[in-house]
């Protein structure tokens, strides 16, 4: 590349001469032509070469009139004229060669950036951002050592390996340089960036260290914020799988309850129309008539205590609790009454009530301790379908200083130990092959434990599948 401006330089001397230009002949400025050329070809050695030999090709000219005439006007003139194509070449060469270098490190910058921007780990990136740092700078060596201080410190090195033995005894035979710069992009520090070369580390390849270290460490946080931002959408796409997940889960929850409702308000609703219908339509008798008649009543009792519940259930869980009307109750004439009427509804079961002497006095709403304890009889026989006997108990309560105990055990199916905790949850039913079909909503425990806390109580449980549950509901006296 550069035989081309020293064939114009050659050309231009051959025309001189034929011409029979002397040194002062305007044709000479045309040397500074070829200089440029080499000068932005070749950078700063072809600058210097087409210059120095233009300058060497006028020398022939300039000397005669020096030795002739001294240091006089036209001798001067001739000497700036051999020198200026050399400092042309030289000073435009450079400036090639640098803004080259700038050029190919703002390229090598780039690269960093994108090599950082990628999907891939930070880990996985580090050795070609290193390697790509070594050629920006023209280095032997650059190590990089990242510390983000989330799990063990990252290492990479450019060349990968370290280099051979013998080249090793050859470099420690040549002064090494090192320069360590720290990697902070104004964050704090993330790491270092060391760089070596054999030889000689200028004062323009420290500075293009340091730009490199700065854009290494905007690059390295900038990887982190994308690595972060990741791992937020991650999580964020997790977090909407869950609750997509849930709300299909409470969609079937609420399909399933309203096909149990349905069901359980269905079974009173047929009983009440057959038996109406055929009071209606038939002649009955007058004692068929009133039994008739008592099964019309007690289904619509049925009807409205399942309203009641889910009336009830929906004032608790919008928050508006429960009103209670406290009045001073008596315990034993309310045990012994529920018993009575169980025992006549349920012969299949041995109904025994233990009622403590002295029981400490209860200032309660009536309504809604009768209802705690109906739920309770009536899962003790609807969770024994086998019969058995079923123990109501009232006592101050032994490990609960002035607490009346309210108990109804009964040894039925019992309830797995790891349902045990889930059964005071509204709509919860504990599946068992032996009261599979024994009607329900999952609303009786939830409500009994809603009263007992009303009234500042509380309810527990005891069970053994098998065996037999023992519900415990413990009211301040
Ligand atoms: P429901 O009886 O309408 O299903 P509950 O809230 O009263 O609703 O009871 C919730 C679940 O707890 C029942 O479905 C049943 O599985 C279990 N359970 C309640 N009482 C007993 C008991 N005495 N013995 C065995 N299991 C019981």
């Amino acid at each position: 590349m550069i035989a081309g401006p020293l064939g114009l330089v050659a050309l231009i001397a051959v025309s001189m001469a034929a011409a029979g230009a002397d040194a002062g002949s305007p044709v000479r400025h045309l040397y500074l032509v070829p200089a440029l050329w080499a000068a932005l070809s070749r950078g700063a050695m072809g600058g210097a070469v087409a210059g120095f030999l233009a300058g060497l090709l006028q020398a022939p000219a300039i000397f005669p009139v020096i030795e002739e005439s001294g240091l006089s006007r036209p001798a001067l003139e001739g000497l700036v004229s051999l020198c200026i194509p050399l400092a042309l070449g030289l000073t435009v060469g450079r400036l090639v060669d640098q803004s080259r270098a700038r050029g190919a490190q703002l390229l090598a910058l780039v690269e960093i950036q994108l090599s950082l921007a990628g999907e891939t780990a930070l880990a996985a990136r580090l050795a070609e951002v290193a390697a790509l740092a070594r050629r920006a700078l023209g280095v032997d060596r650059v190590r990089l050592d990242l510390d983000l201080g989330n799990g063990a410190p990252l290492v990479a090195h450019a060349p990968a390996s370290p280099p051979p033995a013998e080249s090793q005894s050859r470099r420690h035979a040549m002064p090494c340089r090192r320069l360590v710069l720290p990697l902070d992009a104004g964050q704090g520090r993330v790491g270092t960036m060391a760089v070596e070369r054999d030889g000689d580390l200028g004062f323009a390849a420290r500075g293009a260290a340091e730009a490199v270290a700065l854009h290494v460490a905007l690059a390295v946080e900038n990887a982190r914020l994308a690595e972060r931002q990741r791992h937020f959408a991650q999580e964020l796409e997790d977090q909407i799988a869950q609750a997509t997940e849930r709300l299909r889960e409470i969609d079937r929850a609420k399909s399933e309850f309203l096909t149990v409702v349905s069901h359980e308000l269905r079974t009173p609703l047929t009983a009440l129309q057959g038996f109406s219908e055929l009071l209606l339509v038939r002649d009955v008798p007058l004692d068929q008539s009133r039994r008739y008649l008592g099964h019309v009543h007690s289904e619509s009792q049925r009807l409205g205590r399942i309203v009641t519940d889910l009336l009830d259930l929906t004032r608790i869980e919008s928050g508006r609790g429960l009103s209670l009307r406290r009045e001073p109750l008596d315990v034993r004439e309310l045990v012994e009454a529920n018993v009575e009427i169980f025992a006549c509804q349920h012969p299949l079961h041995r109904f025994e009530r233990c009622v403590a002497e002295a029981l400490p006095p209860l200032c309660a709403d009536r309504d809604a301790v009768d209802r705690m304890l109906k739920n309770l009889l009536t899962n003790a026989v609807k969770y024994s379908p086998r019969g058995g006997r079923v123990l109501v108990e009232a006592c101050p309560a032994t490990d609960r200083a002035g607490m009346l105990e309210l108990a109804v055990e009964d040894d039925g199916v019992g309830i797995p130990a790891e349902a045990l905790p889930r059964v005071f949850d509204p709509y919860v039913r504990i599946a068992h092959p032996d009261t599979a079909r024994a009607p329900g909503l999952g609303l009786g425990l939830s409500l009994v434990r809603a009263l007992a806390h009303a009234h500042g109580g509380l309810v527990e449980v005891e069970s053994l599948p098998g065996k037999g549950s023992r519900f415990r509901v413990l009211l301040p006296a």
